[in-house]
């Protein structure tokens, strides 16, 4: 996999999952690299064929490839959807949460991150509706008034999708994403044969069955293109 797990257990990673490093792990990266990417995701319905948590898989996914590019940790991705397609089309296996909830554990989170001493902090969402991008806003907005020493950032994946891809809903895009990060996750045989909506399927983009492995490794290729000189740009601000 893409991914490079092993680097935590190394004696001194440039990057890693934030709960699987040691104190003096940590204290190295954030020496170097003072940077904490918290992904966000969500628990919702994305149609037949791929898993509720596809948004936290991508986001988590997405910010493990940043950060083994520019150093700092990544924490565990959370759960929070703000309007999800459960109040937006009534479809079942997702957990909504209240712009209040995700907005006041963006807050923590932030404030928690600065008194560790991250100087900047990365809010990066794989979940998009405007309601969720502003409830994270309001989160930052709430943390930079209580933590001056810290820049607080909301990033959305399908901010840096380039001109060839299109954030989607359980559609292609999405289901590449997680096909490239978890590929026994994506049954495509699963899905009815038929052309699918957002009405009845739960999918908005093109169809999920036009996705590949390949194609998800060059969304993340093109994701990082654009990312990764905005990361190393903002942590040469803050030396
Ligand atoms: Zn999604």
């Amino acid at each position: 996999m893409f991914i490079d797990s092993s680097s935590a257990s190394s004696a001194s990673p440039k990057s890693g999952r934030y709960g699987d490093l040691r104190p003096p792990q940590i204290d190295a990266i954030r020496e170097k690299t003072p940077i904490a990417f918290v992904p966000w995701g969500a628990l919702e319905w994305h149609c037949l064929h791929a898993p509720i948590g596809l948004d936290s898989t991508k986001a988590e996914g997405i910010c493990l490839a940043i950060a083994e590019e520019t150093g700092g940790v990544v924490l565990p991705a959370i759960p929070l959807g703000v309007n999800t397609i459960k109040p937006f089309k009534g479809f079942a296996h997702s957990i909504d949460t209240s712009a209040d909830l995700a907005a006041r554990v963006a807050e923590e989170i932030c404030i928690q991150l600065a008194d560790e001493s991250f100087k900047v902090v990365i809010l990066f969402t794989g979940h998009y509706p405007p309601e969720q991008i502003d409830a994270l806003e309001e989160g930052a907005r709430r943390a930079r008034k209580m933590a001056k020493g810290t820049r607080f950032l909301v990033w959305a994946d399908n901010q840096f999708l380039g001109d060839q891809y299109v954030g989607d809903h359980a559609g292609a895009t999405e289901t590449s994403f997680q096909m490239f990060f978890d590929p026994k996750s994506i049954v495509l045989d699963s899905l009815p044969d038929r052309p699918l909506t957002l009405d009845g399927d739960g999918v908005m983009g093109d169809d999920p069955r036009e996705a590949s492995v390949e194609r998800g490794e060059l969304q993340l290729k093109v994701v990082l293109q654009n990312v990764v000189p905005k990361v190393k740009a903002l942590l040469e601000e803050i030396k």
